[in-house]
């Protein structure tokens, strides 16, 4: 029977690498029946708002959704409407595997680190308090009372909450992930060393959770940054890598830059029995139908949707197809190529074309 899958094409580039993305996995053989869903600034005229509740209601059904980036419109009251997505979906664990393919120019090799950021806490809770509004002054006024420390008046607000039950849950994740994938170590990142209620609870309930994967899984901890240093000169001494929402933020786009940069860079965003796949690249404007874009990221965001669907063989064979055509350096997009006006550089289907070839 066939898998039955919410297809957000997205826009900007995003129904061209999501529709690259769609044949290559058509092309493994595994049967998919797609039921595409509309999101993203395009249809605010159909639907009065960029995120439908029809959308968030496939994707519930179906429980597994591939989806393309999305813009942020401006003004419409959405900070994002990738972040209301994971919100409304509780995609608490945004899951980045950062893998290095031969032929992608970038300053490493041999990279092979997994980011498990936290998707719903932390400063992108998005509590906030603008400067100057009647309620900031009270919440100044009130914190300045509790804490005896002064802020100043002219400050905006953004709040930080990190609770022991979003903690545990992400790092029970990154633990569970490590299981699954025989990995060795999980490593904790924050800065408890200055927020000690916060990313210091962080470390605490993590420690937690740690200690039920004792001798299996080993558990260690870093200050973000220090990591940022020690992942620039050291990665290989790192395997899952476990923190906060803005850390993870971070983190993920170091990450990416070790690998080469966004055209290669998958993800996905997981909650307890829904999963949405995406590319961690946004919806590049500038390069809108031009059949130009890199379409990897997307495929290989496919190849960890066909993985969590329990398709290995699929999954293996269409990751040995994108790493093939990116180390044979023909069929590769612009950004691929050692000149980025290089007028041999493949389109996205050409690219995707190459891809299905080498299955
Ligand atoms: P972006 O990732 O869209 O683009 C930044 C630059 O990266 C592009 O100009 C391009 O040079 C390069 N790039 C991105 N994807 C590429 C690809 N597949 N192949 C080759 N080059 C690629 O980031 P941005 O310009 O900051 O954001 C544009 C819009 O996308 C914003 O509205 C932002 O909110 C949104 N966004 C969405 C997501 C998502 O849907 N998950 C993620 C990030 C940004």
């Amino acid at each position: 029977m066939a898998y039955k899958i919410t297809l957000i094409p997205g826009d900007g580039i995003g129904p061209e690498v999501s529709t690259a993305a769609r044949r290559c996995v058509d092309a493994t053989g595994v049967k998919i029946d797609w039921e595409i869903a509309e999101a993203g600034a395009d249809v605010i005229p159909k639907y009065g708002t960029p995120l439908p509740g029809s959308t968030l209601a496939s994707i519930r059904k179906n429980k597994v959704a591939l989806k393309g980036p999305l813009t942020t419109p401006i003004g419409t009251g959405f900070r994002s409407v990738n972040v209301a997505i994971r919100k409304e979906l509780d995609l608490y664990a945004c899951l980045r595997p950062t893998r290095s393919y031969k032929g992608v120019r970038s300053r490493y090799e041999n990279i092979d680190l997994v980011i498990v950021r936290e998707n719903t806490e932390d400063l992108y809770a998005g509590i906030e308090f603008e400067e100057g509004k009647a309620e900031t002054n009270s919440l100044i006024a009130e914190i300045e009372k509790l804490s005896k420390k002064q802020i100043r008046p002219d400050s905006g607000i953004s709040i930080k909450p990190i609770s022991i039950t979003g903690t545990k849950r992400i790092v029970k994740f990154a633990f569970d992930y490590a299981v699954k994938y025989n990995r060795k170590k999980v490593t904790a990142v924050t800065k408890a060393n200055i927020m000690k209620f916060t990313d210091g609870l962080f470390f605490k309930a993590a420690q937690a959770v740690a200690k039920e994967y004792e001798g299996k899984i080993e558990y260690e901890e870093r200050l973000i940054d220090n990591m940022c240093m020690q992942l620039v000169q050291k990665p290989e001494l790192y395997d899952v890598i476990c923190l906060p929402n803005l850390y993870g933020d971070i983190l993920s786009d170091l990450c990416a830059g070790l690998i080469g940069g966004l055209g290669v860079a998958p993800g996905a965003n997981l909650g307890d029995g829904i999963a949405v796949f995406e590319a961690i690249h946004g919806s590049a404007p500038k390069y809108t139908g031009q059949n130009k874009v890199n379409p990897a990221a997307m495929v290989l965001s496919a190849v960890l949707m066909l993985d969590h669907l329990g398709e290995k063989k699929a999954a293996q064979r269409l990751e040995a197809a994108v790493a093939k055509v990116i180390a044979a350096g023909k069929n590769v997009t612009y950004d691929m190529k050692a000149d980025r006006n290089d007028p041999s550089a493949a389109g996205t289907s050409q690219m995707a074309d190459a891809i299905i070839a080498a299955l």
